[in-house]
């Protein structure tokens, strides 16, 4: 099947694609999940309806075909999936070259590391929001300590996974004390931190202009400690602007979605885990993909149909946020992953 680079009506591409492997999770971030919305007698998608590894390997080829070089597995939770490294090595057979790459919040990584990286992995982010195990509990919601999660990023190293991204978002009045707590500790060590400024996704956060902590005041505080300076993006498109620490000791991240919108080189497209594609983290809509799939359309029709829900694609919702489009009905982050 051709090739065809499709460009939106910004002219952006597709370049990375983010697959949801699942809706379930073991965690209940605040800021994603929370428990008081998703509860114990939640209905998560059934199995029957989300995709095999085989059609997200289909589909995957097919969205390679249109430029992606950067696969993502996101969740909910992606380890929770069984036997996820066996739809990592189809991607990696099926794709040579394109970044594997998968976010997970750590606490099934110690026993999987070494099997993720055997597989194909080719880089990691685990998301740690605090070193303060009260601190931490409260925002997973599921008592989950601090130490295992370092355990876990050690493992991730020792796999040969490193240089290990680290995400931690910040909650002004919950853990905005802990920054420079947090670059220390990861200063020298190779891995790199990022923090995230707390963004309006989904509908259940309550999310508040008040609660979040813009990036240039993370930097601030770092640099009154660890003086630092920008650093050039590794890639067009990055999401996190970089920090150098000007002893040389490494980097450090802030990704900037409220404060700093990178609508205009966002070359990201979202897979839901029951084959819905999102053309934005924020959208209110999906394309059922799903149907073409299990309804016998060719490759063909299929790049056809991504073509066209991307060359229509005029999303940039971080350019004009509100309070009014944060609380608009937005698809749940836990169903597209971040
Ligand atoms: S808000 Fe949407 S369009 Fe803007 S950077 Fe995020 S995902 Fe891309």
């Amino acid at each position: 099947m051709t090739a065809l680079p499709v460009s939106d009506t910004r002219g952006r591409s597709i370049r990375d694609l983010r697959i949801s492997v699942t809706d379930r999770c073991n965690f209940r971030c605040v800021y994603c999940m929370p428990k008081e919305v998703v509860g114990p007698g939640y209905q998560f998608l059934p199995h029957a309806e989300i995709l095999t590894f085989e059609q997200i390997v289909r589909l995957a080829k097919i969205f390679h075909g249109h430029g992606v070089q950067k696969i993502r597995l996101t969740g909910g939770e992606p380890l929770v999936r069984k036997d996820v490294e066996k739809l990592i090595a189809m991607l990696a057979a099926a794709l040579p070259g394109v970044a594997l790459t998968l976010t997970t919040n750590g606490s099934l990584l110690n026993a999987k590391a070494e099997a993720l990286k055997a597989a194909g992995l080719t880089r990691i982010t685990v998301s740690l929001d605090s070193l303060d195990d009260a601190t931490f509990k409260a925002m997973n919601g599921a008592e989950f300590p601090v130490a295992r999660v370092l355990e876990a990023i050690d493992a991730a190293a020792a796999a040969g996974l490193a240089p290990i991204k680290i995400n931690a978002v910040v909650k002004r009045g919950v853990n905005d004390n802990q920054i420079v707590d947090m670059a220390r500790y990861f200063k020298g060590s190779g891995n790199i931190v990022r923090f995230i400024e707390f963004m309006d996704v989904g509908t259940t956060n309550g999310w508040k202009m008040e609660h979040v902590v813009p990036s240039a005041e993370v930097v601030r505080a770092i640099n009154e400690v660890f003086p630092c300076e920008p650093a050039h993006a590794n890639y067009y498109g990055e999401v996190a602007k970089r920090w150098r620490y000007a002893d040389g000791s490494g980097e450090f991240g802030v990704i900037s979605s409220v404060t700093e919108a990178f609508c205009g080189s966002c070359t990201r497209a979202r897979l839901s885990s029951d084959g819905m594609m999102y053309t934005c983290l924020f959208a209110s809509k999906g394309y059922d993909l799903k149907s073409l799939l299990r309804g016998g359309k060719s490759d063909e029709e299929i790049r056809d149909a991504i073509t066209s829900i991307w060359r229509s694609r005029e999303d940039r919702y971080s350019e004009i946020r509100t309070t009014e489009t944060a609380r608009a009905s937005k698809v749940e982050m836990s169903f597209i992953g971040g």
